[in-house]
């Protein structure tokens, strides 16, 4: 099946937001079986939509479109679909009812322009919005279909996971495409070519290299006719990589650095707290992402000059006799932190954020220790001096070189 998706706002075109609902989308299509062959971004104009959806009705199966579907009269993506299809949208009273109890579960009466929302041609149905008011339209005729889902991320989302998807999954019949994504940490994307080298170079299944702020991640992309034999496929490949690079790799998939060392804190009972400067609070900010983290971390500092690191523990000799940036000082936030809020592991990261060098020492140079009962890791890093790089890749390094420590460390303390 082959498809096209639309993202459409006004405020797309004028660069004021990025668009993410497509590549969300996009992600998500070749499991399906669906290709998608073209993604466009079209402001709120009625006209150049309704040639758009004309357009895409020749040339693809299915087209997929966000935003467009609020009450205002910049919301147009209804009115063009209705124009492209050829047909007359009738008020559905039902839906207008909806949403009138909307507005009065809010205390509110609801505004005239949202009828708009209870707008129906007769070959399209709702598909239902649990968070907002316009519900979606679900439009098939001809062995074409158009679906139409509300911009809002928060919206889109379990629109999408739990009324679209299952659908589509039944409608795909071509090949399903899978992938697996490893991520590793710790030897260079050339290391790793050559020791999978075999694997590259081939079709099916593809394997890919790729160098992120968390590493080199390798995806091995899989089709075949249905989702069980291109597993099968990925399997031998994946194997082959872990026998290989096994103490490297640090997560799967979407995994975050985080996400990837939380569950291993919690499952050991163990404790992490922070100190970090040149990362201006980056640390504690990426490890508060997951819901549960505080059952596993117990907080941190930012310690953004001397006086904070200081006044926290870090004795002041440490900074005058080695540097504010410096290994010592490093290890010494780690330890004087994990004292302090008692906890089981401490990190401390002390580096030059820029513009300016600090004590000789370059913009992107930084020194990372992470300290436990009876282990130590000390490491230099030298990262793009880029204000923004430099927070995420300490920041992702520190949480992975934690992961193989406690890792490394075996049972619970
Ligand atoms: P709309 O459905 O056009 O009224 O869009 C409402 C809001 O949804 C916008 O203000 C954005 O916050 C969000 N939004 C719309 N389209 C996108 C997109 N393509 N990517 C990310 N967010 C979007
Ligand atoms: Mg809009």
């Amino acid at each position: 099946m082959k498809a096209e998706i639309f993202s459409i706002g006004h405020e797309l075109l004028m660069g004021e937001l990025t668009d993410t609902n497509s590549s969300w989308i996009a992600a998500r299509l070749p499991a399906l079986g669906i290709q998608v062959q073209w993604v466009s971004i079209i402001g709120d104009d009625q006209q150049m939509l309704t040639e758009a959806f004309a357009r895409g009705l020749e040339r693809s199966d299915l087209i997929i479109t966000t935003g467009g579907l609020g009450p205002t009269q910049d919301d147009l993506t209804r009115e063009a679909v209705a124009g492209a299809m050829g047909e007359t949208p009738v008020v559905q009273d039902e839906v207008v009812q909806n949403l009138e109890r909307y507005f009065q579960g809010r205390g509110q009466v609801m505004p005239s322009h949202n009828i708009k929302q209870a707008l129906l041609i007769p070959s399209a149905r709702f598909i239902t919005n649990r968070n907002g008011t316009a519900p979606g339209w679900w439009t098939e005729r001809d062995g074409k279909i158009i679906i139409n889902m509300p911009g809002p991320p928060g919206e889109m989302h379990p629109i999408w996971e739990e009324e679209v998807e299952p659908k589509l999954l039944e409608l795909a019949d071509d090949e399903v495409t899978i992938t697996r994504n490893i991520k590793t940490m710790g030897m260079s994307e050339g290391a790793i070519d050559e020791i999978v080298g075999e694997f590259f170079g081939k079709e099916n299944p593809y394997l890919g290299i790729y160098s992120k702020a968390d590493g080199i991640h390798l995806r091995i992309i899989a089709r075949s006719r249905d989702a069980a034999t291109a597993k099968t496929m990925i399997q031998p490949v994946e194997e082959a990589i872990h026998q290989r690079l096994g103490e490297f790799i640090w997560g799967y998939d979407d995994e975050t650095p985080e996400q990837a060392i939380g569950p291993i804190l919690k499952e050991r009972g163990l404790t992490l707290a922070t100190m970090e400067s040149c990362t201006g609070g980056y640390l504690a900010n990426s490890i508060t992402e997951r819901p549960d983290s505080a059952e596993y971390y117990k907080g941190g500092v930012m310690a953004y000059s001397d006086a904070i690191m200081a006044s926290n523990g870090v004795p002041k000799e440490t900074i005058e006799n080695h540097g504010v940036v410096s290994q010592e000082t490093a290890t010494a936030m780690a330890n004087a932190v994990r004292d302090s809020l008692n906890a089981d592991y401490g990190i401390g990261i002390a580096g030059v954020l820029g513009p300016s060098e600090v004590e000789g020492k370059p913009v992107g140079l930084a020194y990372v220790a992470i300290v436990g009962s009876d282990s130590v890791k000390e490491f230099e890093l030298r990262v793009p001096p880029r204000r923004v790089v430099i927070k995420r890749r300490l920041a992702n390094q520190a949480l992975i070189e934690l992961r193989k420590l406690v890792v490394a460390s075996g049972g619970a303390s």
